[in-house]
């Protein structure tokens, strides 16, 4: 696995966090000599600097890491984004797209126009947006020799699979993720770009609070007596797929915790 990582540049969206944080960590954790350069994105760009020196501290200098404000709902921030890094670090290999939040209360007949909004404009437009602003490098590329030429993780949710009351909105967006993920790898064959979906239940990140309206006691109760996943059980999955040869495509998968339906 570690070199297949070698001299990768990898981009993460929401890395501040959550799923986005922990995968940093496990592709450091892989390849921690293998010249692997990590670009870490979110808004809390000082939470980014935390975690890249936390990285620097547990994988020592061998994973160089690049900590970038950036916030994809907003479609100009997104465009910059590329020609706003410095030169040698535009060689982006591997994209994953995990910026996504649930916002305000979700039940569609009264929720409130702005939280829609910032749902779309971050978990659709800004996967969207940050996916086209990445896709000229992977075809300037060209496929590899043995296949590959750049890859596409997306993080979608259970909920974009199964909706369900309360979360209209919310898994409206993740529906969107998965049917944008599915026609752009079809669109992408013939250029050996691989579009790779993965779908978690439940996760115990900043993330399951907020869905109870930030109502953490009201998350502790749903996660009594279960044993939700934990980032790293995600961040392992997008790990492991960006890691296979080049011409295997992982490209759906649904990660259920043990208890959930
Ligand atoms: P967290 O809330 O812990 O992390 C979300 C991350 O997204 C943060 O790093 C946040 O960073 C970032 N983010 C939010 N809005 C923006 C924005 N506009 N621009 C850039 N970054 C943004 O939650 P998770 O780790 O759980 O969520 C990660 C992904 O996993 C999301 O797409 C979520 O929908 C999905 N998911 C989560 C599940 C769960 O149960 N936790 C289940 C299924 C899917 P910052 O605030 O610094 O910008």
């Amino acid at each position: 696995a570690a070199k297949r990582l070698a001299g990768k540049t990898i981009v993460i969206t929401g890395a501040s966090s959550g799923i986005g944080r922990s995968t940093a960590f496990e592709f450091a954790r892989t390849a921690p000599n293998n010249g692997l350069k990590l670009i870490l994105t979110a808004r809390r760009v000082d939470a980014l600097e935390q975690i890249a020196k936390e990285i620097r501290e547990e994988v020592g200098e061998g994973v160089q890491v690049l900590p970038v404000k950036l916030d994809v709902s907003q479609p100009e921030e997104v465009r910059g984004f590329v020609g706003g890094l410095p030169e040698e670090w535009r060689d982006i290999h591997v994209l994953v797209n995990n910026a996504g939040l649930v916002k305000g209360v979700a039940q569609a007949p009264s929720i409130a126009e702005a939280d829609i909004n910032v749902m779309f404009a971050t978990n659709v437009t800004g996967l969207i947006n940050m996916t086209q602003a990445i896709l000229p490098i992977f075809k300037a590329r060209g496929p590899a020799e043995d296949g590959g030429s750049g890859d596409i993780i997306n993080i979608g949710s259970i909920a974009g699979r199964e909706p369900y009351a309360g979360g209209s909105i919310y898994c409206a967006t993740k529906a969107a993720v998965r049917s944008f993920t599915d026609a752009l790898r079809k669109e992408l064959i013939a250029t050996r770009i691989r579009v790779m979906e993965i779908d978690p239940g439940q996760v115990e990140t900043e993330f399951s609070v907020v869905r109870f309206y930030g109502d953490k006691s009201k998350a502790d109760a749903v996660y009594a007596g279960v044993v939700p996943l934990q980032p790293a059980d995600i961040a392992e999955i997008a790990v492991f797929i960006a890691t296979r040869k080049e011409n295997v495509v992982v490209a759906d998968t649904l990660v259920y915790p043990s208890h959930q339906a």
